[in-house]
């Protein structure tokens, strides 16, 4: 694929690592492509980073046709810089877009439209610790019509951001919030793929939780509400006795990279781990005995949140006394120790932009 190059005439200045946060700030360029029945996917470049214009009827302002991906680039001490497992994000989005009717991009192809993105930008890659350059590669439908059909024109773009370290004062569990009225998604639906509109949908129920000083919500199924989904927008896992159990990939729930990772990294160790259902009965009684010892959220963007107080139907329930457990203590020096480069990558996930 030959993507074109026009560099910005006037860089920005690079941001102060104190001031970062996460997605405010963006770096000079954008990689952009677009998709035609006609011609598949073509005129694939790099531009300066600028507002887009597209016409007020486009597929995507009126019918939702949006996916998008998530993933960071890491600098190592040594300077180098390296993106965690990108493959697998990019297969996830072909998976969203196949669910969305939206053009699929070859591997190969979108690898190397992040990796020559990633090149050209490196120099925003902050180096300060647990700082990264958080990727957004998205893909949105964009014919120019009200009328409803799978999409004959579609607009891919990489947009990056320096963000800042997630824990600011050490790591801080959160409280959860289990959300009994809303549902995120149902078996059948888009639950799996990374799409906005599963965003659009799980707003209220985040708003009323936040309102009542909660961080995040928990869903639960959108059939019975009875199993354990994920958290807001991570996975969730439970050590509850000696076993660490995960909701399976039942089509309603986003199959999280991070969750790929922590289950192989656990089961490398020797760790009893289970993806399978869990009901809310199961871990209130887990809680009420005593029995759940830890609960983490897992997810690119904080990689391991460790979850200090659950709340289910107005009855709060405080786990491993607020603090972060062993395990999860385990899983985040083990991830982020391999994504910075500290720690010797034995699973072969990273991918140093050459
Ligand atoms: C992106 C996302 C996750 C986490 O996936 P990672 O690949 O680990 O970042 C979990 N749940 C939802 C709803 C998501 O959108």
């Amino acid at each position: 694929m030959n993507i074109s190059i026009t560099k910005t005439t006037c860089p920005k200045e690079k941001p102060d690592a104190s001031t970062l946060g996460f997605g405010k700030i963006f770096t000079d360029h954008m990689f952009m492509m677009d998709y035609s029945r006609e011609d598949g996917w073509h005129n694939a470049r790099i531009v300066p980073f600028e507002n887009l214009s597209i016409h007020p009827a486009s597929t995507v302002l009126h019918y939702g046709s949006e996916i998008f991906e998530g993933l960071k680039a890491y600098r190592r001490a040594d300077g180098q810089v390296q993106m965690f497992r990108p493959i697998e994000n990019i297969r996830r989005m072909n998976s969203s877009a196949e669910r969305l009717c939206l053009p699929q991009i070859p591997e190969e192809d979108a690898l190397q439209a992040l990796t020559a993105f990633v090149k050209l930008e490196q120099d925003w890659t902050p180096s300060a610790p647990n700082t990264s350059l958080y990727l957004r590669p998205f893909m949105f439908g964009n014919d120019e019509t009200l009328g409803v059909h799978a999409v004959h024109n579609a607009t891919f773009i990489i947009i990056a951001s320096p963000v800042g370290s997630y824990y600011k004062e050490g790591i801080n569990p959160v409280k959860i919030m289990i959300e009994d009225e809303d549902v995120r998604a149902v078996r059948g639906g888009t639950g799996y793929a990374k799409c906005g509109g599963n965003y659009a949908a799980s707003n209220r129920a985040g708003e009323r939780a936040e309102q009542k000083g909660y961080s995040q919500v928990l869903w639960l199924d959108g059939v019975e509400r009875k199993y354990i989904e994920e958290v807001g927008a991570m996975n969730v896992m439970f050590k509850i006795g000696d076993e660490i159990v995960t909701p399976m990939l039942s089509g309603s729930i986003l199959p999280g990279i991070t969750r790929k990772s922590c289950l192989e990294v656990l089961r490398k160790e020797g760790y009893q781990v289970s993806e399978r259902l869990i009901s809310i009965d199961e871990l209130a009684q887990a809680m009420k005995d005593g029995t759940l010892l830890e609960a983490w959220g897992c997810g690119t963007a904080a990689v391991i949140s460790p979850i200090g107080e659950l709340c289910y139907k107005g009855v709060k329930y405080t786990v491993n006394e607020g603090k972060i457990g062993q395990v999860t203590q385990y899983l985040y020096d083990t991830l982020t120790g391999i994504q910075w480069g500290n720690k010797n990558d034995e699973f072969g996930w990273i991918y140093p932009i050459q």
